[in-house]
């Protein structure tokens, strides 16, 4: 590996071996982008040093009472990654699983997911190691109050725009905007994204993510000349990405066969692909319960208790819930159940091992979440453009925006893997391309 790829890589194994998530998501990219690391200005002006830490980050405590009278106290976190393209743009995490380390790898990965859209927005993350399940209405609106009056100072259209992530949906982003808004006493809308239809919300935006999966998807299945069309999918999860998966694959004849949760994975042979099917999705989500198994009592379809997708015969692999999901058993389990494309929609859905795992397979066409997943930031990033000019795109034109977004970030990645002599690597092109754009940037811009 490069000499200075090499320095850069053992910092930071130096300096955050306390922060797992966040050292994985750097370590593997720096692996990816070293071929692409080919001019010396990016020594001298040090640049890699500061493409993988943070520009800065915020924490704070997030006290509030729930309805029973009993206080608690969450901790928030708002990781500002890089503005080199534009405001700082990224999701906000409501799990329990959340830590710094977690909200700087969705950082970092965020960055260099929205520099391959194309759009002019910078990376952040953010989040509280609060947990919804179980929550009423009430709690979540008082949570979000408290949430936002400790990170409005920092939030602003231009400045840095928070958007949803796990536990943060339309419902959320609504308590978190009319908190921002009675603080600020301005109506600016785009300093939130995923807002609902009637307050600057962009249509389409619900279903980007999972839509534009498939979309990218799609292009992969061209590349071998084959078609969505009679493929079956293993889904893991079952939130919103999951949700807009079925949805388009539906569309293109696809069926997704399984969907996963905590609980174990259901296994539908006739696939998701009803309207009743793909509301019920959605009411299992709102229930705040984080379990799949009502699917299988409800549909009549069997429930395997504790165990993953993976172990089902299907030709695409697609997960959507959450990082490291998919471990070296998972990969192998892929590799040896007809798997012949593996796509990430979860953000780092797979650990290192099981990711060397998988690229080693000549049988697997393999995408990384970087591409694959932007569906959903780049739809918010024209919600932004819309609440810019007060005006709002039909549908159709939203819809069409995404699925040439998508193919360019396809392209984009073919194209750079080709360059550095790579053949066709769709995950070391993605980043290599997302990390050029930023590069160029950075350097114009100067220290
Ligand atoms: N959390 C989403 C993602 O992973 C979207 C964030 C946003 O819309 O800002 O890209």
């Amino acid at each position: 590996m490069n000499e200075y790829v090499k320095r850069v890589s053992d910092n930071l194994i130096r300096l955050y071996s306390h922060e797992p998530e966040y050292l994985q998501s750097a370590l593997t990219w720096l692996e990816m982008i070293a071929p692409a690391v080919d001019d010396p200005r990016y020594e001298k002006m040090d640049l890699l040093s500061r493409m993988v830490e943070p520009e800065r980050m915020f924490s704070f405590l997030v006290p509030w009472v729930d309805d029973y009278g009993v206080v608690h106290t969450n901790h928030g976190f708002r990781v500002q990654f890089n503005s080199a393209i534009g405001p700082f743009k990224g999701g906000l995490r409501f799990h329990p699983s959340v830590t710094p380390s977690v909200v700087k790898f969705l950082g970092f990965e965020q960055t260099y997911k929205n520099a391959l859209t194309g759009l002019p927005i910078g990376g952040a993350a953010g989040g509280a190691d609060f947990d919804p399940r179980g929550k009423s209405n009430r709690e979540i609106m008082r949570f979000c109050q408290s949430y936002m009056n400790s990170l409005y100072r920092y939030l602003g259209a231009d400045t840095d725009v928070a958007g949803g992530d796990i536990g943060v949906g339309s419902r959320e982003i609504g308590y978190l905007y009319g908190q921002y808004k009675r603080l600020t006493a301005r109506s600016e809308s785009s300093a939130l994204t995923g807002k609902g239809l009637t307050y600057g919300g962009s249509k389409v935006r619900q279903e980007a993510a999972g839509f534009g999966a498939v979309y990218f998807l799609n292009r992969m299945l061209e590349h071998r000349g084959e078609k969505l069309e009679g493929k079956r999918i293993a889904v893991s999860g079952f939130g919103n990405m999951s949700w807009g998966v079925c949805r388009k694959a539906t569309e293109f004849g696809g069926k997704v066969v399984t969907l996963s949760g905590p609980d174990g994975y259901i296994y539908d042979e006739s696939g998701v692909n009803t309207q009743e099917k793909f509301d019920f999705m959605v009411q299992m989500r709102m229930s705040g319960v984080d379990k799949v198994k009502p699917y299988a009592d409800k549909f009549n379809v069997p429930f395997f208790a504790g165990e993953r997708p993976w172990e089902v015969e299907a030709d695409i692999a697609m997960p959507c819930a959450t990082q490291n999901e998919i471990g070296v058993h998972d990969a192998v389990a892929i590799l040896t159940n007809g798997y012949r494309y593996y796509v990430e929609c979860a953000n780092m859905p797979a650990t290192r091992d099981a990711l060397k795992i998988l690229r080693m397979s000549k049988k697997v066409l393999t995408a990384g979440s970087k591409a694959s997943g932007c569906g959903g930031v780049a739809v918010s990033a024209l919600e932004m453009a819309q609440n810019s000019v007060r005006y709002s795109w039909k549908r159709a034109e939203i819809d069409q925006r995404l699925q040439d977004i998508m193919g360019s970030i396809y392209d984009a990645s073919v194209a750079a893997s080709e360059k550095y002599g790579l053949g066709y690597d769709l995950i070391a092109g993605n980043d290599i391309a997302g990390f050029k754009r930023i590069a160029e940037a950075m350097m114009a811009q100067g220290l």
